[in-house]
């Protein structure tokens, strides 16, 4: 799906500087965003507004052209993947992949086959009856997109998924994901505070500080500006 930013502003008191102020971004179907810029400059709070999660003081956010704070929480059609991964200790691999799925009261057949062929895209086929304390960080960050896969959502939103990982992980991770975007084709919304990561991963990177935006561009035509 689209997204589209409009002049968005959020005050969490009022007798401070806006978290983010008058944020405009048009982002496209299918395209991967990178949402990057310094901690505290507004980044989770941009996806959380996207997500529904915090509602704008002022300015409108659409998703398809359908403002998301009129949307109601069970019919948001957003996939979130945390950097905490989030996954169910109790579950199995294949119960956290399809847990949401259950809730939604998809059929039974459906379900197998989403978490099949999104255990195949994401080499998780031999770990589904598995917990995630059996897993390393790189595997459970696959289960949390996995996770979010099934719900085959308008757009991912992810927030830090690499930043629990190790480097040799995080690189290997971050390969896997753009992969992962190409192939399925998803629009997908990606906040980072790492600067090369946002260069490999963004077909666009929108630079972020204080809460407004200070460019957004294709990452070879990224400049710095004092
Ligand atoms: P990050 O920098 O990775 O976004 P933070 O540590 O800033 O993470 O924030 C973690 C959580 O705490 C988020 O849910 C955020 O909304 C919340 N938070 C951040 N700053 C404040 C604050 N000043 N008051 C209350 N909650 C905050
Ligand atoms: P980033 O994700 O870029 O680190 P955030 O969006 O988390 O930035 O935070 C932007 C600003 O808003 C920061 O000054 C932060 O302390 C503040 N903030 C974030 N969440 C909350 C919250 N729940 N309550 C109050 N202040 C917050």
């Amino acid at each position: 799906g689209s997204v589209l930013f409009d002049d968005v502003t959020l005050r969490y008191s009022a007798d401070r500087q806006p978290a983010l102020d008058g944020f405009t971004l048009d982002i496209e179907e299918g395209e991967f965003l990178v949402l990057v810029g310094p901690s505290g400059s507004g980044k989770s709070t941009a996806l959380r507004i996207l997500a529904g999660l915090e509602r704008p003081t002022s300015g409108t956010v659409l998703v398809d052209g359908e403002d998301v704070t009129r949307v109601e929480p069970a019919h948001r059609d957003l996939a979130m993947v945390f950097q905490n991964y989030a996954l169910y200790p109790h579950k199995s691999v294949e119960d956290n992949m399809s847990f949401s799925l259950q809730l939604a009261k998809v059929p039974r057949d459906e379900i197998r086959r989403r978490v099949s062929e999104a255990a195949e895209l994401l080499e998780l086929s031999d770990l589904l009856r598995r917990r995630p304390r059996e897993l390393s960080g790189g595997q459970r960050q696959r289960v949390a997109m996995g996770r979010a896969i099934v719900r085959e959502p308008t757009a991912f939103l992810m927030d830090e998924p690499l930043s629990n990982l190790d480097a040799t992980l995080r690189v290997q991770t971050r390969s896997q994901i753009a992969a992962l975007q190409k192939r399925l084709g998803a629009t997908t919304v990606y906040v980072t505070h790492d600067q090369a990561e946002a260069m490999t991963l963004g077909h666009r990177v929108a630079v972020l500080r204080d809460g407004r935006l200070h460019q957004v561009a294709p990452p070879r035509e990224l400049y710095e500006r004092p």
